[in-house]
């Protein structure tokens, strides 16, 4: 797990609108590599079904996705959680949910970041509903400071600080998804208006 303190130290800000950047691209690149192969460890060569919380794990998944190669399956689920600020409001909602049977199917679910746990425990709940033979859940960012309910994700990327982050799949107000580095929103722009 890397160290966030210190690495802000050494890298410039790779976008105006970031106030530090805590993960380059190559960085997230090396670690999710090495998470994939976390993952096989687990699964063995075997199928599973890879279950994905859109929009924000968008960019994760599909890289996290192309590092294994054993047969997978693919299914999305659409969580809103946040509206346009950069704090929890409320209960997330499934607002589209699998396609796929995921019964008596190994199931991995791969979210963005876990913040207070609520979204997840809600996921969980609801695949557990459909019976897969097993249940794992995969992040790349985890921010434990934040946590609301208990919650521990199977395969973690990295820990983060309780700050607010974007890029690699990451919105403020639907912006900054593309970004390649994970970086941290400039103050004056987290509560700003979406113009
Ligand atoms: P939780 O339900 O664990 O509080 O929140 C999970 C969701 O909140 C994530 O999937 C993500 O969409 C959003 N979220 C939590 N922290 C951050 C953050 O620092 N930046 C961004 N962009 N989204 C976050």
């Amino acid at each position: 797990m890397a160290d966030t303190k210190h690495r802000a130290l050494h890298h410039a800000a790779s976008h105006p609108d970031l106030e530090e950047v805590l993960f380059t691209e190559d960085e997230i690149k090396q670690r999710v590599h090495a998470l994939a192969g976390e993952i096989k460890q687990v699964y063995g060569p075997g199928e599973f079904t890879l279950v994905s919380l859109i929009n924000g794990a968008v960019m994760f998944t599909a890289d996290l996705m192309r590092e294994i190669d054993n047969p997978v399956r693919l299914d999305c689920i659409r969580v809103k959680s946040y509206g346009t600020g950069t704090r929890s409001e409320g209960t997330p909602q499934v607002v589209a949910s699998l396609t796929l049977d995921v019964a008596n199917r190994d199931v991995l679910i791969i979210d963005d970041i876990l913040d207070t746990g609520k979204t997840l425990a809600l996921v969980c709940d609801l695949a557990c509903k459909l019976k897969p033979a097993s249940l794992r859940t995969c992040v790349l960012l985890d921010k434990k400071a934040r946590r609301e309910v208990r919650f521990e994700a199977d395969f973690v990327g990295f820990e983060i600080p309780n700050k607010f982050v974007v890029g690699y799949g990451l919105d403020f107000a639907e912006r900054y998804r593309n970004l390649p580095c994970i970086g941290v929103l400039k103050k004056e722009l987290q509560t700003a208006p979406a113009p």
